[in-house]
């Protein structure tokens, strides 16, 4: 047992306590660290664990990217695809669908795709969650190839 980020050994507690709120081994620091970035920035819980998740598969991500107009809760910036988790069972008014359309619309045009992914995938299906995000990671790469 020893941090993702900087090696330092874990002793049980540390292990557990990152282990159960990311699922990913942090010491005491690197937990402090991402736990305070969860809450300044807002972001889930869930980018955290998929962020892991990716690095670990090979796939660097940046947690809690500001794209100029908002923070985006994970970017894989060397193909342009940003990661939104999706939290609420919320009941989308006309509103809220026509604004989440734009933003994407708006980011698609600046060369950005948008995923969103229900949290509960993360949480339940990390590992079939992350190879569906290595084949999009592919296709996004062979495409820039061509343009
Ligand atoms: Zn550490």
């Amino acid at each position: 047992m020893t941090c993702l980020e900087c090696k330092k050994p874990l002793n049980y507690l540390d292990h557990r306590q990152s282990m159960d709120r990311f699922q990913a081994e942090l010491c005491k620091t690197h937990f402090t660290r991402v736990e305070r970035l969860v809450r300044r920035d807002e972001i889930p819980e869930e980018a955290v664990i998929l962020y892991y998740g990716l690095k670990a598969a090979g796939i660097p991500g940046m947690l809690a990217w500001w794209d100029g107009k908002k923070t985006v809760d994970l970017a894989i910036s060397r193909v342009k695809l940003n990661i939104e988790i999706e939290n609420e069972t919320r009941s989308w008014t006309a509103e809220t669908a026509i604004s989440e359309l734009e933003s994407t619309m708006e980011a698609f045009k600046n060369g950005f795709t948008t995923l969103r992914i229900p949290g509960l995938l993360i949480r339940n299906h990390l590992h079939d969650t992350i190879e569906n995000i290595r084949g999009i990671i592919e296709g996004l790469r062979a495409n820039i190839k061509v343009v």
